[in-house]
């Protein structure tokens, strides 16, 4: 078990990212987002501003560089200590939340997001220590619809289920693990489970922005003398358009249908909100996969970040003030 517990003020982070304007919203749309300070943005409501504070607050200028520097350094750096830990991005489709996550095109530029720079920071990690662990690092990626698991590193109509056990916690039975040795075999499999996303989605005739694809990276340490074995998981998760789904709309989507998608956003803001609340004594994990799923990572000697996307456009108003009152209410500061 890690040496040192985490507190309850920094169990969980809320960080906010604005992107900049499109081209096109900059010719059709106002700003409706100033990043005040580095910890506060204002949305502009008709006359009266409407402020908002989280633990950090990006502006269009940040770039992916500081991103990584705030939100994934130090959770790589627990995760080698034998933390366990959680990066989440919510916001409405079209916000930034793969662009964060995963960045544009292969993600060897300087734009590549998170996952990438995780892919590379764990093997030069692991390059630099000593010689008296051995490392694993096995990799899992999967995508949760409507209350449905897929694996997306072996792609099949499967439905999973998730188990818990004494030997492995809480997990998802059956999914599939690669191993891999260095950063560019890690890049590979990445590849691999994005495509399968957007070939799964396209056969389930899903839009892949309702669905949460969820990377997992099990880091395991064997201390070569004692044989002491140590555990540690982060997962990385580009979560759902948090857009309300419109019912009525063409999509011809049902109501229950509607229901699954909201429930797992709905329920991570609970839980995650029961995280920072020491009044609280049930945390809901139970309520949704999505919940089940990260649980391990989440609660206890674990950290947890949220990253809300958020567009500056006018355009996006009602979303943006939704995104933005979900991450306060995530966390209280
Ligand atoms: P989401 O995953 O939330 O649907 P995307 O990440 O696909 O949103 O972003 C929508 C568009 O905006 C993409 O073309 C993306 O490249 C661009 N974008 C998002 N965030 C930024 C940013 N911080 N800087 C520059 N472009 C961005």
């Amino acid at each position: 078990a890690p040496a040192s517990e985490v507190s309850l003020a920094t169990r969980v982070r809320v960080v906010c990212r604005v992107r900049p304007l499109t081209e096109t919203e900059a010719l059709r749309e106002t700003r409706l987002i100033e990043a005040v300070d580095d910890k506060t943005v204002c949305l502009q409501e008709k006359e009266t501003p409407n402020v908002f504070t989280y633990d950090s607050v990006f502006d269009e200028h940040a770039t992916q560089e500081d991103i990584y520097a705030s939100v994934g350094q130090k959770t790589l750096a627990d995760l080698f200590k034998g933390f366990n830990g959680t990066i989440l991005a919510y916001g409405q489709t079209g916000a930034g939340k793969s662009h964060t996550m995963m960045g544009p095109g292969d993600g060897n530029d300087l734009d590549r997001g998170i996952i990438p720079r995780v892919a590379e920071n764990i093997f030069t990690h692991i390059l630099q220590s000593s010689d008296e662990v051995e490392y694993t690092v096995g990799l899992s990626m999967m995508e949760v619809y409507k209350e449905h698991i897929f694996d997306l590193l072996d792609p099949q109509p499967k439905d999973f289920l998730i188990h818990e056990d004494k030997l492995n916690g809480i997990h998802v039975r059956g999914l599939s693990q690669a191993f891999v040795s260095s950063s560019s075999e890690m890049a590979s499999v990445l590849k691999q489970g994005c495509k399968n996303r957007r070939t799964a989605s396209t056969n389930m005739n899903t839009d892949s922005s309702r669905s949460h694809a969820i990377l997992q990276i099990i880091l395991t340490q064997k201390d070569v003398t004692s044989g002491e074995i140590r555990r540690s998981s982060l997962f990385l998760v580009d979560l759902a358009g948090s857009e309300k789904v419109d019912r009525s709309g063409a999509t011809g989507i049902t109501l229950e249908e509607t229901k699954k998608i909201n429930l797992s956003l709905s329920v991570l803001g609970l839980v995650i909100n029961s995280l920072t609340d020491p009044k609280v004594n049930h945390v809901p994990y139970r309520d949704s996969k999505l919940t089940r799923i990260l649980q391990e990572s989440l609660g206890g000697n674990s950290r947890t970040t949220l990253i809300i996307n958020i567009s500056p456009a006018s355009g996006s108003y009602y979303e943006t003030l939704s995104t933005l009152r979900f991450g306060s209410r995530a966390k209280k500061i």
